[in-house]
């Protein structure tokens, strides 16, 4: 057993008694750790992506690229399983270069056919001590010859915070390629004004469990308009994720809030099927119904 298998079953660390529940919820990991690098070596692995509106126009402004793993056997997976599973077995790194390669082939396949759209990319916190990423980013624009401001990189709060001087070493390099850079989930991680003022950011997320009871919590509300006085005071751009209702849209435009991303307006679907949402959408816009 290496580190990694030691990692995601400790009972086999020989610290821990382990039951028969236990252990066979370790052969599940083990089992879906193997499956899961075959799925990266063989293009198994989906592209989704969610659409990001404008708040004030009410027009698409780009969308996040999201995995999704259908495994042969147990179906869908839970995205954020996988990716737990994957920072655990050292999967990450390949997990994050095929994302990359399957973004950039996609936005490519969108200019060919007319249509610029910006795409954000998740990072995780490995991926900022990787020091094969930037060259493997250079590397990209150079063979599809996407524009760098199409490119996008979500960051956690908490990825950031792992090793702040890292994570500034590593985002200052990325900003350098023209890439616009979003603190993800914020408000979950513990970084201060002063590091968040150091960092070459563009936008900050609200996360959705701040945006989601807005309307019914008051203490929500109030951190949702704090975050984006903050991130305007700052110059950022805000975006608030997990908009699944009307009411939570309407909040958000009479605080400000820049961008909004959620169901409300669609659920992440197969790269390939966004064109045609974004034409429906816009049709929506032009007969006045949204
Ligand atoms: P995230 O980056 O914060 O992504 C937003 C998540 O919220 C997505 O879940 C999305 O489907 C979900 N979501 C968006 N709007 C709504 C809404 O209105 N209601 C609800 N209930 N959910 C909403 P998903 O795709 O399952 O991803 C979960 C997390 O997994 C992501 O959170 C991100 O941290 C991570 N992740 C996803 N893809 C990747 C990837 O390619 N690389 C890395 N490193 N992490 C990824
Ligand atoms: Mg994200
Ligand atoms: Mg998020
Ligand atoms: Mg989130």
């Amino acid at each position: 057993a290496n580190a990694a298998t030691n990692n995601l079953c400790p009972a086999r660390g020989g610290y821990a008694l382990y039951t028969g529940g236990q252990e066979q919820e370790c052969t599940r990991r083990l089992s879906l750790m193997g499956d899961l690098r075959k799925a990266i070596e063989q293009n198994e692995l989906l592209l989704y992506c969610q659409p990001k509106v404008d708040i004030a126009s009410r027009r698409v402004c780009g969308a996040e690229a999201l995995v999704r793993w259908q495994h042969p056997v147990h179906g869908m997976l839970a995205t954020m399983e996988f990716i737990k599973l994957a920072e655990n077995a050292a999967l990450i790194t390949p997990l994050t270069h095929w994302m990359l390669d399957a973004v950039f082939s996609q936005s490519y396949a969108w200019r060919e056919a007319g249509q610029e759209r910006a795409l954000s990319v998740n990072l995780s916190a490995h991926d900022l001590y990787d020091p094969l990423l930037i060259d493997r980013v250079q590397g990209l624009f150079s063979t599809w010859g996407v524009r760098p401001e199409l490119i996008q990189f979500e960051l956690t709060e908490s990825a950031l915070m792992e090793e702040p001087s890292m994570a500034l070493e590593a985002l200052t390099k990325l900003k350098k390629l023209g890439i616009r850079l979003f603190i993800d989930d914020f408000g979950t991680g513990y970084s201060s004004l002063s590091y968040l003022q150091k960092l070459p950011v563009d936008s900050i997320k609200i996360d959705q469990s701040f945006v989601m009871p807005m309307v019914e919590s008051n203490d929500s509300a109030v951190i949702v308009r704090s975050t984006i006085e903050l991130g305007h005071n700052l110059d950022m751009e805000v975006v608030a994720e997990g908009v699944d209702s009307q009411a939570v849209w309407d909040l958000l435009a009479t605080l400000e809030c820049d961008v909004a991303q959620g169901y409300l307006m669609s659920m992440p679907m197969p790269a390939e099927q966004f064109s045609d949402w974004e034409s429906e959408w816009e049709g929506h816009l032009t007969k006045g119904k949204l």
